[in-house]
């Protein structure tokens, strides 16, 4: 589904050039789910800001392809690549501040990306806002859906957002540390919901995380990423069986 290819990302400073992302390459097949690790610094960020055309300048892509379903989508025009994101790729941020606008209501956010990307009415789009937050987990949707995004809680927050980045059902969901600011009881509940909508719908899932715990749990296979590149790739039970790089050797002693 996902192709990305020798992947480089710079930054100009005021020595030369910083290279962040160094030949980065990996797949993701339809409907799996790719965990990616490293430690802080490493590029997990800025491969899921490279792939939707979210890189913030002086960053740039400085070489490389990134294809979707074989079709190159690094460096597209601005407006294609808004269509894309959100449509083809749904968003899910570690802050859900991020990604929801405090001046709309739940309904008023979820309705206006569905009608975006999707031809419906505005009561069809309103019916399909509902069913989506009863499936995330939010209680009593059909009450809860016209209040604003201050008046859930951080859990219940990146539910919406997960609502959010699946309502016009994308093929890929980033999901960039989507629970590390949440307690961790509510952690699991938030990944295993993301994992399963998208398991129904045959949507993949690219899973940025420093948790190796979650990606043993949830990913199918996992990049390893350090120091801009991947140190390491492939089935999870495979990496942490035998870990080839120090690095990942190390991140191992950290699953419970
Ligand atoms: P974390 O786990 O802390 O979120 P990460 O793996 O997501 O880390 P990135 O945000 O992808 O890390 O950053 C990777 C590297 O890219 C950084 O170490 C830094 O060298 C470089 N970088 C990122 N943003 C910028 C920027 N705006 N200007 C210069 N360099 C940057
Ligand atoms: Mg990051």
């Amino acid at each position: 589904l996902l192709s990305v290819r020798d992947l480089i990302v710079e930054f100009p400073t005021r020595r030369g050039t910083l290279r962040a992302l160094d030949h980065v390459s990996f797949d993701i097949a339809k409907g799996e789910v790719l965990g990616m690790v490293g430690e802080s610094g490493a590029g997990k960020s800025l491969t899921g800001a490279a792939i939707i055309g979210l890189l913030e300048p002086p960053g740039r892509i400085a070489g490389g392809e990134i294809r979707l379903r074989g079709e190159r989508i690094d460096n597209l025009a601005p407006e294609k690549m808004r269509r894309i994101r959100g449509r083809r790729i749904g968003m899910v941020f570690q802050d859900p501040l991020t990604s929801l606008n405090p001046l709309y209501t739940v309904a008023q956010q979820l309705i206006e990306t569905i009608r975006t990307h999707m031809d419906v009415s505005e009561k069809e789009a309103r019916a399909r806002a509902v069913a989506l937050l009863d499936r995330v987990g939010i209680p009593a949707a059909a009450r809860r859906i016209d209040d604003y995004p201050h008046h859930f809680s951080g859990g219940m927050r990146q539910r919406v957002v997960i609502a959010l980045a699946l309502a016009a059902e994308p093929e890929l969901v980033i999901a960039d540390e989507p629970t590390t600011a949440l307690d961790v009881s509510v952690q699991a509940q938030i990944i295993d919901v993301l994992k399963e909508i998208c398991a129904e719908r045959g949507a993949s899932v690219m899973l940025i995380t420093h948790d190796m715990g979650v990606i043993a749990e949830t990913a199918d296979r996992v990049a390893v990423l350090y120091a801009g590149r991947v140190a390491e790739i492939g089935p999870v039970r495979d990496v942490i069986q035998a870990a080839e790089h120090p690095y990942t050797a190390g991140l191992m002693g950290a699953i419970p």
